[in-house]
């Protein structure tokens, strides 16, 4: 293990296929960055698209990995009483800490928003009904994203509002509902001020940093293929915007994905 400081990163794709033909080297090169943990998010396609991530998990090699299932809110159109059943079997699979990526995505609206509130509250209900906690897709939807949250008591099993882009009153919302807050590669974006600002008033046990790889690379790396290793730059944008030492962000972001996922300590 290299001698720096250890992250965590807390979303990922690295089942996906963009990895298939170097994912062991992309593993390393993670464990040389200070990578111990990336939580491996299985939800991007059908129902039967978690099987590689939930397949991944436990995986002995250079970096510890668990996974997420879920059903994305880009494809909530096929969440049906099947793959809600699928789901729920994927969900008690050794190694799967946690619920999505489920939420809202009103941006691209891939699926109508009806059927994205329903599926979302199935997902919510599945992840309190299994005690686990919930790894949350939101875009351009954060008042019904919070609204749904609050009525169907997702702050029984908490979560995570991932690749947060909200504003500092939208994190505000979900830092109320007990929820963390995941930064990745747009806090380095020119354009992401409103995220910064928001980044700032995250307190530090609710922070984490994450990559979503292979989306989202973060500047100098923007456009290409992101890994989780670079989950190292976003640490060190997170650590310049709040005035924090890379070493401080690290170690509190890692405690508190362990702490989020129950991971064991190590
Ligand atoms: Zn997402
Ligand atoms: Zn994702």
């Amino acid at each position: 293990m290299s001698d720096a400081p250890r992250l965590v990163d807390s979303h990922c794709h690295v089942a996906e296929p963009e990895f298939d033909a170097d994912r062991d080297a992309v593993l390393a090169r993670a464990a040389e960055h200070g990578v111990t943990t990336l939580v491996c998010v299985g939800a991007t396609g059908a129902v039967e698209a978690n099987a590689p991530a939930v397949a991944l998990a436990g995986r002995p090699g250079p970096v510890e990995i668990v996974a997420t299932v879920g059903i994305h809110p880009h494809n909530a159109a096929w969440g049906d009483d099947a793959a809600f059943a699928a789901l729920e079997r994927f969900a008690a699979a050794p190694g799967v800490v946690a619920i999505g990526e489920t939420g809202l995505d009103f941006h691209y609206d891939f699926s109508p928003r009806p059927v994205q509130l329903a599926a979302f509250a199935r997902s919510v209900a599945l992840a309190r009904g299994r005690r686990l906690p919930l790894v949350v897709h939101v875009r351009e939807a954060h008042a019904e994203a919070v609204e749904l949250l609050r009525t169907e008591e997702a702050a029984d099993v908490g979560g995570v509002i991932h690749c947060f882009t909200g504003d500092a009153d939208d994190a505000a919302r979900y830092l109320d509902l007990g929820f963390h807050i995941s930064v990745s590669g747009i806090v380095t974006f020119k354009n992401a001020d409103a995220l910064r600002a928001a980044v700032r008033i995250v307190p530090a046990d609710r922070l984490l940093v994450e990559t979503d790889a292979p989306y989202l690379a973060p500047i100098p790396h923007r456009g290409r293929r992101n890994e989780p290793a670079w989950v190292a730059i976003v640490a060190e944008a997170v650590a310049a915007v709040r005035g924090e030492a890379l070493p401080t962000v690290a170690a509190t972001t890692t405690e508190n994905a362990r702490h989020l996922f129950r991971l064991p300590a190590r």
